[in-house]
């Protein structure tokens, strides 16, 4: 995983820019962020697993041929997360993770059916990710928030017990601000979903489902109509509908942008060929973040790296990307303001001469 997969090629005092630019991550899950020390471990733990326990196994493990098949994977990887303990690791180490690249404030993506489904303590669960989110902050200054969100494969059993584990005021966590929609696109139409989402807003809960990642402009526009999506996960395919593009900018609907994952699994063929550019043109707010960076070979640096080749970005527009992610997120107004001041601060004192 030491080779990128995405080479961004700026100089390397803009890779420094971005090491230390101050940042929000909004597209991030979390067990797809499971760094391969972290993945060996529990496989280690957990032997009759498929998973390899052998770092450099891991790398070859994590290279995939095309969407299934990196959903193939992830599951797998998804079963190594057995007990409280497994998830209380897994969340402390994955902000230990985001701190490192100075990332302030995380919504954190994450799937509690896997874990119910395999017998995990559904309170336990709730305890374990909560426990990790206080001592985060604590020890790394790092504010977590989670996205529950539905695994689309496992259908309407797994929506209503996504829905249920975020209604339910006895089991809800502190730290939860939004419901989503994950896994494949094809063949899980998003209007199913919409009794799950009414439930989950009417809770208060933000709207963020994944859509037109891999499939066209139309999912986009369920989730919007269906799921009153307020952010979209991807929207990549959003490039190929004029009139959806304008309805994202007038609407201030922001893209969560994760440029090397759409190579990964393929679903934009070529970086050349990323729409990234085209949203900005189009006036769409859009956010840079890294889905499941280990796998990915990637990490939100990386990401933000990438960003300012495909859209030819210095500082000041770096520190405008870090602005756009503050601006969608779910954090309060003094909470934003608090990051975008550090944001500017910090650029100001770099470009100082
Ligand atoms: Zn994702």
């Amino acid at each position: 995983m030491s080779e990128r997969l995405v080479e961004p090629r700026v100089p390397r005092d803009l890779h420094a820019f971005i090491a230390s630019l101050p940042k929000a991550e909004l597209h991030v899950h979390h067990v797809g962020s499971a760094s391969p020390r972290i993945v060996s471990e529990l496989a280690a733990r957990h032997p009759d697993s498929r998973v390899p326990s052998d770092p450099e196994a891991l790398v070859d493990y994590f290279t995939f041929t095309d969407f299934a098949h990196f959903i193939e994977v992830y599951l797998s990887v998804v079963d190594l997360i057995r007990t409280p303990e497994d998830v209380r690791l897994l969340t402390y180490e994955v902000a230990r993770d985001l701190a490192r690249q100075q990332v302030r404030y995380a919504e954190l993506t994450i799937t509690p059916f896997s874990s119910t489904r395999r017998g995990i303590d559904e309170r336990a669960f709730m305890e374990a990710i909560e426990d990790a989110r206080k001592a985060a902050e604590a020890e790394f200054g790092t504010v977590l928030r989670w996205c529950f969100d539905i695994p689309g494969e496992a259908g309407l059993e797994a929506a209503e017990e996504t829905a249920r584990l975020a209604t339910d005021d006895r089991l809800r966590p502190e730290g939860l601000v939004s419901f989503g929609l994950g896994g494949p696109e094809i063949g899980v139409p998003r209007p199913q979903f919409k009794p799950y989402f009414d439930r989950a807003i009417a809770a208060g809960l933000h709207s963020v489902p994944h859509a037109g990642e891999t499939t066209g402009p139309e999912t986009v526009w369920d989730a919007l109509t269906h799921l009153r999506a307020e952010r979209i996960g991807h929207g990549t395919s959003s490039a190929q509908d004029q009139k959806l593009l304008a309805h994202l900018a007038e609407h201030r609907v922001a893209l969560e942008v994760c440029p090397t994952s759409n190579i990964a699994t393929r679903a934009v063929r070529t970086l050349d060929e990323h729409p990234l550019a085209q949203f900005v043109q189009a006036g769409v707010l859009v956010t840079i973040n890294s889905d499941d960076p280990p796998m990915f070979g990637t990490d939100l640096d990386n990401e933000y790296a990438v960003a300012a080749r495909l859209l030819d970005l210095d500082e000041r527009g770096l520190a405008d990307l870090a602005k756009n992610a503050v601006e969608a997120s779910f954090l309060d107004e003094a909470g934003k303001r608090r990051i975008k001041d550090e944001i500017d601060t910090y650029t100001t004192d770099w470009l100082a001469p």
